[in-house]
């Protein structure tokens, strides 16, 4: 895209398309009044005022509507923005967009009209990347966190951390300007000034592998010999049938998938039962070589034995196989086996005892951090920004412990600086921008 016309004027359908309620369609740009003024039946418009008429083409009536007048800079893009709330079916919206596009506005790309609010500063850049993730939030809480990050929380974090970076910068630099007026600072005050910062951004960091968690969901992999009841305790997390429970050995013999919302999105993944001897059938062996793979996908294991029968040899045999691996120990049948193996987690999948302790403990296995007490979320660019900070302030900090020149350690911390700049967008190429809001949906 080139700069002339990232302001021209946009329109999009942002609402999805299908038949609804209401669809939206929505305008941003220079020209927003006077396009609607051609199409539409009473366009006398007032700030904070909705206006009831009829979208016309050349006298001929489209729809009945609501149209939203936005007066820049009050407006979700800091420009004139105009949204028409019309029917809510496909046709409609479309001929409605395509009228407008005929008046004078072009297509948006995707994520142009955050795009556009990021460029007219109403919006730093964590805030308009937590746009897209309440979009696509795959659970509630996550989307409950992203609109925490909207509301600025992360923001305020780094700005913060900037301020404390940028005070030791300044006072390293009157040091270095104005040398016979102020004093450089003690190498003891930059040393504790730079662990100071550092804890801070490991404390941002630390919610990373939640936030990575929370936005990507978790593999959790059922394994165990066949008929120890792993497609009955995949129906009992998911409260469904979807798995077909036999009591012939090896009837799963594909992989099957499903996710389940445990305040973090978790795929459940019913693996074939693993087996190694001669007259497997050649469906199954398929099947087993498919959950030998889940396996490496696998974020946590819940391995599954008949607790009526104990662990035998060949079980122990497959727990060697994930002895390394984050796994769960669980003893299914338990409704027939008089005493447990103390170390594993009695359930049964057939009565449902001990599954939601199981589903509990899986949360807490998964992710060690309640999701409802995250503050804000990071995603992998931001993260990337912070630890480029972080190795910067180390090199300063190391550079004060060695007593370097104080020219040589304001180098490192103004790497910082850019690096969170860069974060917040204060400073980002065009490549970036560019690829953050192509994620996006158009109309957003
Ligand atoms: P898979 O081959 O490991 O997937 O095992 P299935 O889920 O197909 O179960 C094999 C047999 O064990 C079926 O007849 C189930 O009804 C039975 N089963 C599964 N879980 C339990 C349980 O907790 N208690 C009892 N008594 N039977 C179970």
């Amino acid at each position: 895209m080139n700069i002339l016309d990232e302001f021209d004027t946009i329109a999009a359908i942002a609402t999805p398309i299908g038949a609804g309620g209401v669809g939206v369609i929505r305008i941003s740009g220079e020209k927003a009044f006077e396009i609607i003024e051609k199409i539409f039946t009473s366009p006398k418009f007032e700030p904070r005022k909705f206006n009831h008429g009829w979208i016309v083409d050349n006298g001929v009536k489209i729809d009945e509507v609501i149209v939203l007048p936005f007066f820049a800079p009050n407006s979700y893009t800091g420009e004139n923005v105009v949204e028409i709330q019309c029917h809510g079916g496909v046709n409609v919206v479309k001929n409605i967009l395509e009228l407008v596009l005929k008046n004078g506005a072009r297509l948006a790309e995707r994520g142009e009209f955050t795009k556009r609010a990021f460029l007219n500063k109403k919006m730093d850049l964590s805030q308009a990347e937590s746009v897209a993730d309440i979009i696509h939030s795959k659970t509630s809480n996550f989307a409950k966190v992203s609109m925490k990050n909207l509301s600025g929380v992360l923001k305020g974090r780094i700005n913060e951390i900037r301020n404390d970076i940028f005070e030791v910068l300044s006072r390293i630099t009157a040091g270095i300007d104005f040398p016979d007026d102020v004093k450089e600072p003690e190498y003891e005050y930059l040393e504790t000034s730079f662990e100071s910062i550092i804890s801070k951004i490991d404390k941002v960091l630390l919610g990373a592998k939640t936030s990575n968690i929370f936005r990507q969901g978790a593999n959790v992999a059922i394994i165990g010999k066949p008929n120890v009841g792993k497609s009955s305790l995949f129906n009992a997390l998911l409260n469904l049938d979807r798995a077909i429970v036999t009591d012939i050995a090896g009837t799963t013999r594909d992989v099957l998938r499903e996710t389940l919302d445990l305040g973090i999105p978790v795929t459940l993944i019913d693996t074939a039962g693993i087996r190694e001897d001669e007259d497997v059938s050649k469906v199954e062996r398929i099947g087993i070589e498919y959950s030998k793979q889940s396996l490496d996908e696998a974020d946590l294991i819940l391995f599954v034995y008949d607790a009526s029968k104990g662990l035998d040899n060949e079980d122990k045999e497959v727990l060697d196989l994930i002895k390394d691996k984050n796994y769960i120990l669980i003893a299914n049948k338990s409704d027939l086996a008089e005493n447990g193996n103390s170390e594993a987690l009695q359930i049964s999948a057939l009565n449902g005892t001990g599954v939601n302790e199981l589903k509990e403990l899986l949360k807490k296995r998964v992710c060690d951090i309640e999701p409802e007490s995250l503050d804000f979320v990071t995603n992998s660019r931001q993260q990337l920004c912070l630890t480029k900070a972080r190795d910067a302030l180390e090199q300063a900090h190391l550079a004060a412990k060695l007593n370097e020149l104080q020219d040589l350690i304001s180098i490192d911390v103004k790497s910082a600086i850019l690096a969170l700049d860069e974060l917040t967008g204060e400073l980002i190429t065009d490549d970036v921008l560019d690829n953050i809001f192509s994620h996006f949906c158009i109309g957003k």
